[in-house]
Order: C-alpha cells, then sequence, then structure tokens
C-alpha cells in the first residue's frame, strides 16, 4: 500500500468519525436509507387510477375521483406512506434531518425515470410563515431542490403561497375536514407560472386536498397542467 491510498483510508476514517451516516430506519452505518431498508418500502405499482394514483382494478378511474372534480391533473408517487418509508419521512420532516432529501429526491428522479410525467417547472407546497419560523425549513422545497439538480428543472418557490395557517393535516381527521381546512389556503402572487407545466412536490399525500387546493390556486394563474409528484401517498 502505497502512501497516497494510506493517506486516502485516513481520509475515509476522519470523514466518517466527523460526519458519521447511518440508515435513519435501522442504524446500519454507511446511508441515510440503507438498501436493505429502501428494498421494504412498498411501491405503488399498477394499475393505478389515472387520476389519483391509488392502486384501483383495471387502470379505470375510482369513484372517489369521479365525484370529486379535482384540479390537479393527476397524483403520482413511486410509495404507499406506511412502515419504514413513513419513519423515514418523519425524520426529514420533524427531526431536522435535512440531509435525508437527497437520497429521497433521487428516489423521486428514479421513479420519474421510468413514469415521464409532463412538467417543465418544480413548485413545492409551500408552508405558511409561521410554519417555516417553527420548523426551520421546509421538507417539500428541500425536496424540489434536489430533485431539480437531478432533472435541470427549474424550481419556482416563491410564487405560490400559502396564506391560511391551518392545524397541522395529521391532527385533522377526515378527508372532508382536510378538503375544507386548505380550500382557498393558496394563490399565486405573480404571473411567473402561466402557461407553465407544473410538477408540484410534496413528502406525503394522505387525501390529496393540498395538492389540489395548489392545482387550483395554479390554475388560476394561468398555469397549463399541474401533475402532483409525492415520495408517499396513503392509499
Ligand atoms: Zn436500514
Ligand atoms: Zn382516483
Amino acid at each position: 500500500m502505497n502512501i497516497f491510498s494510506q493517506l486516502a483510508d485516513l481520509k475515509g476514517i476522519v470523514v466518517d468519525l466527523l460526519f458519521p451516516v447511518w440508515c435513519v430506519c435501522c442504524g446500519k452505518k454507511g446511508s441515510y436509507i440503507c438498501p436493505s431498508c429502501y428494498s421494504l418500502f412498498v411501491q405503488l405499482l399498477p394499475p393505478l387510477c389515472p387520476k389519483c394514483g391509488r392502486p384501483q382494478p383495471d387502470n379505470i378511474i375510482c369513484t372517489r375521483c369521479i365525484n370529486e372534480q379535482a384540479e390537479i391533473n393527476g397524483i403520482r408517487s413511486p410509495f404507499q406512506f406506511e412502515g419504514l418509508l413513513r419513519q423515514a419521512i418523519h425524520q426529514l420532516k420533524y427531526r431536522n434531518l435535512r440531509a435525508l432529501a437527497t437520497p429521497m429526491a433521487r428516489f423521486l428522479h428514479e421513479f420519474l425515470i421510468n413514469n415521464p410525467l409532463p412538467g417543465d417547472t418544480l413548485v413545492p407546497v409551500p408552508l405558511h410563515q409561521k410554519r417555516i419560523r417553527e420548523r426551520g425549513y421546509n421538507q417539500s422545497n428541500l425536496l424540489a431542490r434536489e430533485l431539480g439538480k437531478l432533472t435541470n428543472l427549474p424550481v419556482i418557490s416563491d410564487c405560490l403561497i400559502r396564506k391560511r395557517y391551518a392545524p397541522s393535516q395529521a391532527k385533522t381527521a377526515t378527508a372532508n375536514q382536510r378538503y375544507s381546512n386548505v380550500a382557498d389556503a393558496f394563490y399565486c402572487q405573480d404571473n411567473r407560472l402561466k402557461d407553465k407545466q407544473i410538477l408540484l412536490i410534496d413528502d406525503v399525500s394522505t387525501s390529496g386536498a393540498t395538492l389540489n387546493a395548489c392545482a387550483a390556486a395554479l390554475k388560476a394563474a394561468g398555469v397549463t397542467t399541474v401533475w402532483g409528484l409525492v415520495l408517499a401517498r396513503e392509499i
């Protein structure tokens, strides 16, 4: 072993000591999400409702979507919101583990390569200013930024604004409550997104109400299409 490879080894050891990385799901050293935990994430595979992206026999539009007349063109997600991924997203969202946005955006990128969606601009689902002050960051914005680097798509995070401070979606019980919570909660503060095809980025979609309210605000501002792309979907 020559002096250079010894130095390289030493550098690796020092980096590991100073910046240890471990799997947020199982604690194994080496990566934020280790390959064996990743393999346990539950993929959302076809047949899916073409609109909301939930599993649905024969790829036909589900009864919920027929009755809803949603503004959003559709929602897609690589994974179901459950188990280990739910745990990992919690770390990204509430435990200040911002570095998780990098591997998570990579999962979104891989999904997009295999399941292309129309989109020329990335827009993260905004948080209210008050919540950004509480949390210090918007996890959707982190995901969109990282995905922007991978896809070379522009990210516009300061046009769509959340004007109402609603209780956390996780704490509100029914889908109907979620809808009334977020209806009219968003607006576009200028016309920069006019005629654009938007990929709306979020970590999780539960009822789809937030994405749909964002889509309504974007379309009111002249956006052509809005597809929601989320890391995990509650089904
Ligand atoms: Zn693991
Ligand atoms: Zn549906």
